[in-house]
């Protein structure tokens, strides 16, 4: 078998946790089979490369940044080798440069375009365990790039896809996907299986498990990932694309704090206005997700939709600028607000769960501030003070003890 792991940060942060990670790799190298590490840098290394830059230059170069940010992976990489060295297992760390991980030009958020297996490959066949360095790449400049945070994720599954590994498993300080955030919701229960799609909405939607990415790729070339702690041997979340078990009304409640409501008052109700407000924010790259629009009053109307909260004075900026044009009275935002969703593959199937989740709300007190829905998920937007409380109360509403 061809396996590969994955190790996040805390797995790795001292060196008790790495001596601990490289016996676990040699059980399966022992085994006969053929090992693949993937490591993130170690502990909270990231941020603080992150602050070291920042200190030197508070706007640097993103060339530079990756160039910087790529040396945490390659630290954890080369001590892991020399851990299992120490341990009497032949192993060998590898930089993307030297796997040759090609991705985008673009730093700090670059994506795959080919991965050479020749290099991997050999030292597999020198039986060796192979470490390679996660979350970075290399554009066409032969410049270092990075692939976004939590982006080792991503290197595991990509490695796993053209490794056509056995086994594709992604350690974390967690045992598992859980249903809600335990430190929110104690009675939260870890899921045992998933699909790709309520991954991948849970992902998106700030359950930080998985790089959302690594999801995606996973999807696309059918890469089974087990999602397990480091720390002990419990059976972890398996993500697939179908779940064995019939389908889960809702597998879990998730929660995105980072997002600001932008209301845009009193517009023209006629043609071409929705379109003058997106397409100003679609040029300046920002990002809108839900949209409500009034029904139309005395010839005028109301848009409001929600943007990251990063994003939101700027939006507001952007169309106060153009407030003539747009034909708006008044713009306002509120960042007091949060996003709770509920997602679950059961829901194309059974009616009633979107007034099961505002019942739930209601019966909590709870004002419900927009909803917006896929096939599998259903999100509203309420007052950030109430997350918790939104949470707990969705929650016990379909996850049974
Ligand atoms: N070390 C990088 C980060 O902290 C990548 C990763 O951990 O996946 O974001
Ligand atoms: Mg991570």
């Amino acid at each position: 078998m061809l396996i590969v792991k994955k190790f996040g940060g805390s797995s790795v942060a001292d060196k008790e946790r790495i001596y601990h990670v490289a016996k676990r790799c040699m059980e399966d190298y022992q085994k006969g089979n053929d090992v693949v590490v993937v490591l993130s840098a170690m502990g909270k290394t990231t941020d603080s490369l992150l602050e070291m830059a920042k200190n030197i230059n508070p706007d640097p170069s993103k060339r530079e940044l990756d160039m910087l940010l790529s040396t945490g992976e390659q630290t954890s990489a080369a001590l892991m080798s020399m851990a299992m060295g120490a341990l009497g297992v032949p192993a060998i760390s590898l930089n993307a440069f030297q796997v040759m991980m090609q991705t985008s030009s673009r730093y700090g958020n670059a994506r795959f375009k080919k991965i050479d297996t020749q290099r991997i490959r050999h030292e597999l066949d020198n039986r060796k365990i192979v470490i390679v360095t996660g979350f970075q790449g290399v554009n066409k400049y032969e410049d270092i790039t990075t692939l976004g945070r939590g982006g080792s994720d991503t290197t595991a599954v990509a490695l796993a896809a053209v490794l056509h590994a056995d086994s594709c498993e992604i350690y974390t300080d967690v045992e598992g996907v859980y249903t809600a955030d335990p430190r929110i919701v104690p009675n939260a229960k870890k899921i045992p299986e998933i699909t790709y799609d309520e991954m991948l909405e849970l992902a998106t939607l700030g359950a930080k498990v998985l790089h959302n990415r690594s999801v995606e790729m996973a999807k696309k070339y059918g890469v089974q990932l087990v999602v397990r702690s480091s720390l002990n041997n419990a059976q972890g979340t398996v993500v697939k694309e179908e779940t064995d078990m019939e389908s889960m009304l809702v597998s879990g409640v998730a929660v995105d704090k980072n997002t600001s409501r932008v209301a845009v008052f009193g517009v023209k109700d006629i043609p071409g206005i929705a379109f003058k407000i997106f397409d100003l924010l679609a040029k300046h790259h920002i990002n809108v997700d839900i949209i409500l629009q009034s029904i139309g009053q005395e010839g005028t109307k109301d848009i409001s939709f929600t943007v990251a909260r990063e994003d939101a004075d700027e939006t507001v900026a952007i169309l106060e600028e153009h407030k003539n044009r747009i034909t708006a009275k008044k713009i306002e935002k509120n960042d007091a607000v949060a996003k709770v969703s509920i997602v679950g593959a059961g829901m194309q199937s059974n009616p009633g769960v979107a007034s099961r989740m505002f019942e739930a709300l209601y019966n909590a007190g709870i004002n419900i501030r927009m909803i917006a829905t896929s096939e599998i998920r259903i999100t509203v937007l309420i007052n950030e003070e109430d997350v918790d409380k939104a949470m707990r109360a969705v929650h016990d509403q379909f996850i049974e003890d």
